[in-house]
């Protein structure tokens, strides 16, 4: 057990939650490595939400929340951490779910869909396609899903895959701890935040938001802006260190 008083209580919390995702099955064993990077980042963020990541959070529920079809994709880690967070931000933002693996097999697609199910999450199913310009399986998606859908969160994605998705058309919204990463960099939103305190921010932002503030916050996005930023803030850790 943990302690609750440990003072990085949450990130072992959640190092402990991947390690048995990685047990039963859920998170691959690259999965644990991405959330390492991820949590040399937020180390770097003090482990707090920004100014810039909480107006990319309220930017990312103005476009879920005008989209016609919007999707959530779901990976290992993002069930692994937050099965609540998703349905609770499902439910805001009226955004559909579908689980979307890099490493995909049967097995995981199945042990995935059933771990978000027990949390209450309504998930998409059907037979995948391969709709993404991508080779092999990681071009597949469900044609109701991803495959039509206008808004995507991709939390946690690859960056080929971002990419791709961005190459079709669709407002690309990702929650990712590196402001340097591919994906980072080519999504239309870029949260650098962490999976769990970002999700419960755009849900709130998705419940409290009307029209005129969802369209302000849209004209006014600047991706570049919000990276520069989370650079900044990693650059401000490290200059008070060396003081
Ligand atoms: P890219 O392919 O985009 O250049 P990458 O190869 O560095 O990125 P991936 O393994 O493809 O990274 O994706 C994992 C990304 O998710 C990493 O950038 C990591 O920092 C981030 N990440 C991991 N865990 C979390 C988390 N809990 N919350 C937010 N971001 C996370
Ligand atoms: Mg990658």
């Amino acid at each position: 057990m943990i302690p609750d008083n440990h003072p990085r209580y949450r990130s072992l919390v959640a190092r402990e939650r991947i390690a048995d995702a990685v047990r039963s099955g859920i998170v691959v064993v690259e999965g644990a490595s991405a959330h390492g990077r991820g949590e040399a980042f937020d180390y770097l963020l003090c482990e707090k939400t920004s100014e810039s990541a909480l107006l990319a959070e309220k930017t990312a529920a103005a476009y879920l929340m005008a989209a016609d079809r919007a999707i959530i994709s779901v990976n290992g880690n993002t069930a692994a951490l937050a099965a609540d967070e998703i349905r609770e931000l499902a439910e805001a933002s009226g955004a559909a779910v579908e689980v979307n693996l890099f490493h995909r097999t049967d097995e995981r697609m199945a042990a995935i869909t059933a771990h978000l199910k027990a949390a209450g999450v309504t998930v998409l199913e059907g037979t995948p396609e391969r709709l993404l310009p991508l080779s092999h399986d990681r071009a597949l998606c469900l044609r109701d899903g991803i495959g039509t859908a206008d808004v995507v969160l991709v939390p946690l994605e690859d960056g080929d895959r971002c990419e791709a998705l961005v190459a079709m058309g669709k407002t690309v919204i990702t929650i990712d701890l590196n402001p340097l990463s591919r994906t980072a960099q080519t999504a239309t939103v870029t949260i650098v935040d962490e999976l769990t305190r970002a999700l419960p921010n755009i849900t709130r932002a998705c419940r409290d938001m009307t029209p005129e503030t969802g369209n302000q916050l849209v004209a006014a996005h600047d991706n570049t802006a919000l990276l520069r930023a989370a650079l900044r803030q990693i650059q401000e850790t490290l200059a008070d260190a060396l003081d």
